[in-house]
């Protein structure tokens, strides 16, 4: 049996795994990333809980296949340096360099976006499928591209950026500095916004006691609630999120045609509510699709457990470099 490292480095925790050639997680560790601190700290940190699920599945170091390090930033394949990593405040840092002091085998470091497509596309939600697109709703929107089973993320690895791709002309800004991205709008952070906005000028929404009449308590889950309550701006604010989610998913269908759309992150959970209208939006909206049908927008399955999944079989699946 192949073994494979994977690590998710993400803003609040190191989440490690050991991945058999099944694709299945056989150990699993996390520890705290204490964000702020100086990169090599935290990459000490990434080699010690490695260390430690490798003890915790029994495989040792040097037996592993590869190491495969997901997290939100990319490498830049010609100078090997991670480019930006907004969060950690990482610019151009040798990231191969220390990594490399601790092993021989292949180091692989990818999107964490991307990882959790290929995750949920080896084990989760697509698993029956070779073409996915992934979309994650949180606090931004996160999104991978997976064609033929591979990593598709564009010249210099600095594509698939599907949360930045343009919904409404000169509309809301976003958190890149540009107007009017899919994030502005697809959010939960923007569902957020928008609810606010509307509860203005309505006091009477069951959004006002599902947040306890404070609005720093909004969040998805309150419009969501309030919504399969049959709480009327919230219906209409649930409808409008979907109209603008399904117009962006419509663009990916036709340029794509992915066999499967994958939905993670927190307004995922909202369920049958958002899936069932969604379905239904995008098949109106979409190309062609009386003729040549569209594929199915379905939620994502392993949580967080897509990303180390996809990080540790980087090495089997990332597009050839
Ligand atoms: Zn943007």
């Amino acid at each position: 049996m192949k073994y494979y490292l994977g690590v998710d480095l993400g803003g609040t925790n190191i989440a490690a795994g050991v991945v058999d050639e099944n694709h299945t997680i056989v150990a699993k560790e996390s520890i705290p990333t204490n964000a702020g601190r100086p990169a090599e700290e935290i990459v000490q940190d990434i080699f010690t809980v490695s260390k430690r699920v490798a003890q915790k599945a029994n495989v040792a170091m040097e037996s592993f296949t590869s190491w495969g390090i997901g997290m939100p930033s990319y490498v830049n394949p010609k100078t090997h340096l991670l480019v930006h990593a907004n969060n950690f405040g990482w610019i151009n840092f040798p990231i191969f360099d220390f990594l490399k002091k601790h092993t021989d085998m292949p180091i692989y470091i990818e999107n964490d976006a991307n990882c959790a497509t290929l995750g949920e596309t080896l084990a989760g939600a697509a698993r029956n499928y070779n073409n996915a697109i992934m979309l994650t709703l949180g606090t931004g929107v996160g999104g991978g591209i997976i064609l033929s089973k591979r990593i598709f993320s564009g010249y210099d690895l600095m594509g698939a950026e599907l949360g930045h791709t343009k919904l409404v002309y000169n509309g809301i800004l976003c958190t890149c500095g540009q107007k009017g991205c899919l994030e502005s709008y697809c959010s939960a952070t923007a569902l957020i916004r928008q609810a606010k906005e509307a509860l203005k000028d309505d006091s009477s929404s069951l959004m006002w006691e599902l947040c306890d009449k404070d609005l720093k308590n909004i969040d998805g889950k309150v419009v969501v609630d309030a919504s399969k309550r049959g709480d009327n701006v919230a219906k209409k604010l649930v409808d409008q999120y979907i109209d603008y989610l399904s117009c962006g998913l419509s663009t990916f269908v036709t340029i794509f045609r992915p066999e499967v759309i994958i939905l993670g992150g927190g307004l995922a959970d909202a369920g049958e509510v958002l899936f069932e209208p969604l379905n239904k939006r995008l098949y109106e909206n979409t190309f062609a699709a009386s003729v040549i049908g569209i594929p199915k927008i379905v939620k994502a399955q392993l949580g967080n457990d897509a990303g180390i999944i996809g990080a540790a079989l980087l090495e089997k699946y990332a597009e050839k470099r």
